[in-house]
Order: C-alpha cells, then sequence, then structure tokens
C-alpha cells in the first residue's frame, strides 16, 4: 500500500484540471479560483504592466465577473463595465472613486433609498457637500448646481412614485457646467432607456433587480465613458474589496439571458394590471407611466418610447388597518420590499423604505399609509387580476 504513490493523501492537492476533451462545454463555466499561476515572474511583471491578459487575484477581477459585465455592456452600449458585489457597491464606488473632498455633488430628491441615505449622511462626512433636487424639474436641478458641483446622480424613473425625470434637461445641465452625469438605470433598464446614448458619463445597475431577475443575488455594475474613469472606480472597487462572487455572476449571467423575455411579459402584465386596478372599487388612484393620467405621460412617452416597464403603485381608500388587510388577503402575492423578479412582489412604502420619513413628509410626496407599490412579474395575468380584485375586496 505505501509503496503506491497515487494512493498517498499528499499527492491529492496537485490539481490537475479537467480531463482533455475535444468538444467544449456550452456552458459558462464558473471559476471559482481566487488565485492564477502564472508561470514566470516575468509573465506575472507583464500581467500587471498590462501587455499580457490574465487574471492574478479574484478581488482584482475574474471571468465570471467579466462575462456578465461584457453581456450588460452590450445591452448599455457601454465598454469596459465592472461587476461589484451589490447595486450599492457600485453606487459606492463611483462615487468614492471619483470624487475628493470639496466637490459638491447634486442627487435627484427621490433616490433609492440607500443612495440618499449615501448622498446625505455618509459624503458629508469626508467633506464631500451634496444638494438634493427635483429631477422632473430641470430649473430646480440647475439651481443647485455651484461652482463645486463635479456630479448628478440621478434615476429615470423615481421610487416608488414613479415620476419621470427630465433627462434631456439634465444631459444638457451637465454639459454645460462640465459636471459629471451619472445615471441609476435600475428601474428602467436598457430595454427602456440607454443613458449613454443621451449624455450620460456613468451607468449604474442594481443587478440584483430585473437584470439577473430572481431574487437570488445581490449585485451591480457600472461603466464610464471615460477611459480615466473606467480605471479610478476600478481600482477603487478592487481596493474596497467591493468585488461580486464568482457563483452570483453565473446565476446573473444564467438569468440575463431571459432579461428581455421576461421585462417584455411583466411591461404587458403591469399595463394591464394598472389599467385593471384603476377599475376595482378601493382604488383611488395608480401611477403607471404608461398610463395617460401619469403626470408625467408625455415625458414618459418620449424617452422610453412605450417601454413602460414592469413598476406601478397605487393608492387604495383608508389606512394601516386597510393596508394590513389588503397584503394579508393575498398571501400568494409577496410581501417583499423588492423589484424585479420574476414573480410579482408588493412593498409598502410607510413601513419599508420610507418608513425614516415622517407622515406629513410622505404624505407631501403621495405616499401614505393606502399607498403600495408593485413590481409585477411574469405570471398569468388572468391569475394577477384575480389577486388583485381579492386583495381590495378585502379592503
Ligand atoms: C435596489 C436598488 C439599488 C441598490 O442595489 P442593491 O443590489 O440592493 O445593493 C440601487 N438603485 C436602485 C434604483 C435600486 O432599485
Amino acid at each position: 500500500m505505501t509503496d503506491r504513490p497515487n494512493s498517498r493523501p499528499d499527492t491529492l492537492i496537485r490539481r490537475t484540471g479537467f480531463p482533455d476533451s475535444v468538444s467544449r462545454a456550452v456552458v459558462t463555466p464558473l471559476q471559482p479560483s481566487v488565485v492564477y499561476a502564472s508561470s514566470s515572474p516575468d509573465q506575472l511583471d507583464a500581467q500587471y504592466e498590462g501587455s499580457l491578459k490574465g487574471y492574478t487575484y479574484a478581488r482584482e477581477g475574474h471571468p465570471n465577473a467579466d462575462v456578465l459585465a461584457r453581456k450588460i455592456d452590450m445591452l448599455e452600449g457601454g465598454e469596459g463595465g465592472v461587476i461589484t458585489g451589490s447595486g450599492m457597491a457600485a453606487v459606492t464606488a463611483v462615487l468614492l472613486g471619483l470624487l475628493k473632498k470639496g466637490d459638491h455633488v447634486v442627487g435627484g430628491d427621490q433616490l433609492y433609498g440607500r443612495s440618499l441615505r449615501m448622498l446625505t449622511r455618509d459624503l458629508p462626512r469626508f467633506g464631500i457637500p451634496t444638494s438634493l433636487a427635483d429631477p422632473t424639474d430641470a430649473e430646480t436641478m440647475a439651481d443647485a448646481i455651484t461652482p463645486d458641483t463635479k456630479l448628478i446622480l440621478v434615476e429615470l424613473v423615481s421610487n416608488p412614485t414613479l415620476r419621470v425625470a427630465d433627462m434631456d434637461g439634465i444631459a444638457a445641465l451637465a454639459r454645460q457646467h462640465g459636471v459629471l452625469l451619472v445615471v441609476d438605470n435600475t428601474f428602467t433598464t436598457p430595454i427602456g432607456y440607454r443613458p449613454f446614448d443621451h449624455g450620460a458619463d456613468v451607468v449604474i445597475h442594481s443587478v440584483t433587480k430585473l437584470l439577473a431577475g430572481h431574487s437570488d443575488v445581490t449585485l451591480g455594475y457600472v461603466s464610464a465613458r471615460d477611459a480615466g474613469h473606467r480605471t479610478a472606480i476600478c481600482d477603487f472597487i478592487a481596493t474596497a474589496g467591493m468585488t461580486p462572487s464568482p457563483y452570483d455572476c453565473w446565476m446573473a449571467e444564467r438569468g440575463l439571458y431571459t432579461f428581455p423575455l421576461r421585462f417584455d411579459r411583466a411591461e404587458a402584465n403591469a399595463r394591464a394590471l394598472a389599467d385593471h386596478l384603476a377599475g376595482l372599487p378601493g382604488v383611488e388612484s395608480v401611477l403607471y407611466p404608461g398610463r395617460a393620467d401619469h403626470p408625467d405621460h408625455a415625458r414618459a412617452q418620449a424617452l422610453l418610447g412605450g417601454r413602460d416597464g414592469n413598476m406601478l403603485s397605487f393608492t387604495i381608500s383608508g389606512g394601516r388597518a386597510e393596508a394590513n388587510r389588503m397584503i394579508e388577503a393575498v398571501p400568494q402575492l409577496a410581501f417583499a420590499p423588492t423589484l424585479g423578479d420574476v414573480g410579482t412582489t408588493v412593498s409598502h412604502p410607510a413601513s419599508s423604505s420610507h418608513r425614516g420619513m415622517s407622515p406629513e413628509e410622505r404624505a407631501a410626496r403621495g405616499m401614505g399609509e393606502g399607498f403600495f407599490r408593485v413590481s409585477v412579474g411574469i405570471e398569468d395575468i388572468a391569475l394577477l387580476k384575480a389577486d388583485f380584485r381579492q386583495a381590495l375586496a378585502a379592503v
């Protein structure tokens, strides 16, 4: 036994890779390796210098992230995009990778909750003052710009009130003042809007949402038009350790293949459900950018070209008691503060994303206790209509 080298436990560890095969795998291999072995110090030197392409250490980049990034680049018309461990890591990498003390930032006043928090609580701690302004009105954005303003961060469709930003006005403003325009395109997705085609300098995604689409990975994407900005952002991601797990990237790649199909179906469902809700007793109002009664309908048509997306909001008559009854009546609809899943999810901003606001502040923004946001999924629309009829009947 002991003189048979193959059976010695210490030879196990010599990793031999996959068996040779003249045929190749159809599916992208999952590569969890943290480290990559180079063949000589000269080669490693060349890799670090960039004259040879090769991975070194996964925090600096790995193939599963790159495969996913190239596919999202394709959708966005971007180049050299990077995957991060979450959408918020992408937002943070842009802000901390590109700004320095004394720079000023203007943000939309209805950004994603954590982005708002980053702007109002965190950037000021690092000596980066910020102002918030209403992105549906480029004039108020203009008023917020100071001689130190370096960056504007906006989302095209606001969460959860689904207002549509004056993107053309804001892009003109950014150009005129030489300010970087950063667009978080999570809600609209590249099917609805491609920010790079309309003057954006940086595009961000929470890949967690519609692009991956199955609520089983947390990832972000960021791409910058300018190569210098890309390098600064990538370096910050590697330094701060915002790199994603290869497995999550592999899962998101798998999800991304059906993104256009899922988006078509979810959008058609959202359009039909919005009209259905508007006709149900107990529903006071419905917000969907594709409906003629939406306050920014004309702008939505101009910017989104009919790709109004899968998100809608509505208000029921009543307060918290009615809200509780409605949600309890439909346990089959996930009551969860996320969006973009294949299944429909319903959220209640007053008790979740906007719980930090006073009731008066919420009321001023049109999101009282009766206000709900729906991320419409790809279910059979007849089932969805029945679910919401059942929900409203309980109110
Ligand atoms: C969810 C979301 C984020 C944050 O993404 P995570 O992947 O959850 O970190 C940022 N922006 C928007 C618009 C989002 O919906």
